[in-house]
């Protein structure tokens, strides 16, 4: 037997950058989760868009366990067979040339960035380096990335940040058109923020970043971290507005809960980062790719995008079935299984207590900025399990018209 272990340990123990809710989850199957107590969970997480295929899919267990029969680890000095198997997939889907791996979505991010500026810098010169980024923005956590997000208690008393990073509106056309110009080595963006609050980008104004990017020699990144391998109900949400950017950041889904980030680059933007320049211990692990290609394979058929749709759909339909009259929500925002529910004003700035009675009922739920509930469910999830969640939401919410 081994020893029991609870929150307080955490308490304890732990740097004291979470707060973590109370249940301890020990297991998990689809979108199903129970915690130490054996109660049961209805997951509209995913742990936070990441568990694309729900927990403990078999054909991803297969993978992970065939390969760790086989090869853990041989570092960048070499190559190995599932990073190699991974690439062919994934850098055609992507439409782009070249691949990058790593580990993290903030990791991905920081290649992007690093390869913009490295680009601009030896292609011309020391005056091309301002990268030009979005509020509501979020890329991760190191400073770099930090720096580029646009929540601005993510950088308080981490200075000095790197410098030329700039801030502009989201969807603000006329605002990029404006802040464009031959010093611009980036413009850095989700197509759909996700952790802002759900705010997809508009048509005009990706074509206008694809446009404007191009003019000035600058690369257009689209951060897919969160958005990509499925989760919009495309394989990656630029596909739904049919733009290709220069460089392509994912991770979250990509691993299906096994950490792996990849950067992905057209030949003129990934050509510059030639041996020496950048690297990763871990980047390109056999097991995290052996996982991420059995990912790919079970996600990228039109017909897994069809049922993501379909749920889409439901889901959408039962919200609507809820709040009839927007007494909960005032908009419902998103595309495929990540939705941001806008809160309305009586509920206003309690997403998080939200999340706590909606956990007390069995349904574990997100929070995308403080006045946005984020529904992220995996990808697989049943009809049974989506009716069950609505439910489970229902109630929750009708507790904050009782109080
Ligand atoms: C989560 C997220 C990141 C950071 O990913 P990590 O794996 O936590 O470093 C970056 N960009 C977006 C859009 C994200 O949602």
């Amino acid at each position: 037997m081994s020893e029991k272990v609870t929150t307080t340990d955490f308490n304890d123990l732990f740097v004291p950058c979470y707060a973590p809710l109370s249940p301890i989850f020990t297991h998990g199957k689809g979108a199903k989760l129970w915690d130490q107590q054996q109660r049961e969970y209805i997951d509209f997480s995913s742990g936070i868009a990441v568990s694309c295929l729900g927990h403990n899919h078999p054909k991803l267990v297969t993978a992970l366990q065939s390969q760790a029969e086989q090869l853990w680890h041989v570092s960048n000095l070499y190559t190995n067979e599932p990073a190699l198997r991974l690439a062919k997939k994934l850098v055609p889907a992507s439409g782009l040339d070249r691949v990058f791996f790593c580990n993290s979505g903030a990791e991905a991010n920081e290649a992007a960035l690093k390869m913009a500026r490295h680009k601009a810098i030896t292609q011309y010169g020391e005056t091309k380096t301002e990268i030009l980024c979005f509020q509501r923005s979020f890329h991760g956590r190191t400073l770099f990335t930090v720096s580029a997000g646009g929540t601005a208690k993510y950088k308080e008393n981490f200075g000095p940040l790197p410098a030329q990073i700039r801030h502009f509106p989201y969807n603000d056309t006329q605002a990029l058109e404006q802040a464009v110009g031959s010093q611009t080595c980036a413009i850095f963006l989700e197509p759909i923020q996700g952790e802002g609050g759900v705010h997809p980008a508009t048509q005009e104004f990706l074509e206008s970043a694809r446009k404007l990017a191009t003019k000035h020699n600058a690369a257009l990144i689209f951060d897919e971290v969160q958005t990509g391998v499925g989760r919009t109900g495309t394989l990656f949400a630029k596909d739904h507005y049919g733009i290709q950017p220069d460089i392509m950041t994912l991770a979250k889904g990509l691993g299906g809960g096994f950490p792996i980030g990849a950067t992905l680059a057209t030949e003129p933007f990934a050509k510059t980062l030639q041996p020496g320049t950048h690297g990763t211990t871990y980047g390109g692990n056999p097991l995290a790719c052996a996982v991420a290609l059995a990912v790919l394979e079970e996600i990228d058929k039109p017909a897994f995008f069809a049922q993501v749709n379909k749920q889409s759909q439901l889901l959408r339909q039962g919200l609507a079935k809820i709040d009839p009259q927007q007494t909960y929500f005032t908009e419902v925002r998103g595309k495929g299984l990540l939705l941001g529910l806008e809160l309305s004003q009586p509920l206003a700035d309690k997403a998080m207590e939200i999340v706590q009675v909606a956990l007390d009922q069995g349904l574990v739920l997100l929070v995308a900025g403080s006045n946005t509930l984020r529904l992220a469910p995996p990808l697989v999830l049943t009809e049974e399990d989506l009716n069950k969640g609505l439910y489970l939401l229902e109630k929750t919410l009708q507790h904050f018209q009782k109080n």
